[in-house]
Order: C-alpha cells, then structure tokens, then sequence
C-alpha cells in the first residue's frame, strides 16, 4: 500500500498505516497515536507529520469533524470504496460507512454543477448506539439510582 502511494516504508509508517486498515473508521490522530503506541513508540510530532505524508500522497483523507480534531481515514482507492461517515456528537466516533449509503449520486453533480467532482464529503451528525444506551433520548435517567430528588 506504501508503495503504491509513493512512500518508504518505515516500521512506523507502517505501524500508523496498519491501524488505519485494521480500524475502519476514521480516527483522530490522538487515537491512531494511542493505538500504534500500544505496539511501539511513537512521538505526535512524527505522527503528525506520517499522517500529512499520507494524506499529501493520497493514501489518507482528512476529515472534519464536530469537534476540533480532525479524523483521518484511508482514500477510497485504498480502502476500496468511496464511503460517507456518521459522527457521534457525543463520544466523537466516526464510523465509516458502506459505500450503499447512496446518499450523493457523484455521477450526477458534475454535469450538474459543471465541474470535474473529485470528492465528496457527507457527515451524519448524530448520537450513536453506544451513547444512546448509556443515556436514552429524553433524558430520563433511568440508571441514576433511588432516592436522588
Ligand atoms: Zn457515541
Ligand atoms: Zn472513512
């Protein structure tokens, strides 16, 4: 993959490479940096600048995101499909999802728009499953405890 992208391949490189392929979803660079230290070190200067690597080279895309961090995930030529992504706004988990979530018909804006699209960025902003459980839509506290009020 590396090589495909124009880059060397160094064990870091190809440490912070392989946690965007086994992830699957995009991921801020404070998470890619956690989970490659849980194999080697890694300093975020560095990783910063592999993930700026990436994302020049067409290896990674950026993204933005509900918060301040943006989330990097890899390019649809690498990763094999053009694919929209749902942010959690409370956990700030971004998912990326199959490519059948049609939601832009890319073939249809460039006539439409006249101009050559070469990508398009769909966020769902949302709350996700996880987050929904621990704290059910209303806002009732069904898990506070008796006798608080
Ligand atoms: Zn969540
Ligand atoms: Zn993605």
């Amino acid at each position: 993959m590396l090589a495909r992208a124009g880059i060397d391949p160094t064990p870091l490189r190809l440490a912070v490479a392989g946690v965007l392929v086994d992830e699957a979803r995009a991921l801020a660079a404070g998470d890619i940096l956690a989970l490659v230290r849980r194999k080697r070190q890694a300093n975020k200067v560095t990783l910063y600048r592999i993930l700026d690597l990436f994302v020049e080279r067409g290896l990674a895309r950026r993204h933005s995101s509900g918060d301040r961090a943006q989330r990097y995930c890899l390019e649809p030529g690498f990763s094999g499909r053009p694919h929209c992504h749902a942010y959690c706004v409370r956990c700030g988990r971004m998912e990326c999802l199959p490519a059948a979530v049609g939601l832009v018909d890319v073939a249809a804006l460039g006539p439409m728009l006249a101009m050559d699209v070469t990508a398009v960025e769909v966020r769902i902003d949302g709350v996700c499953a996880r987050c929904r459980r621990q704290a059910p839509p209303g806002g009732a506290a069904v898990d506070v405890g008796p006798g608080n009020s």
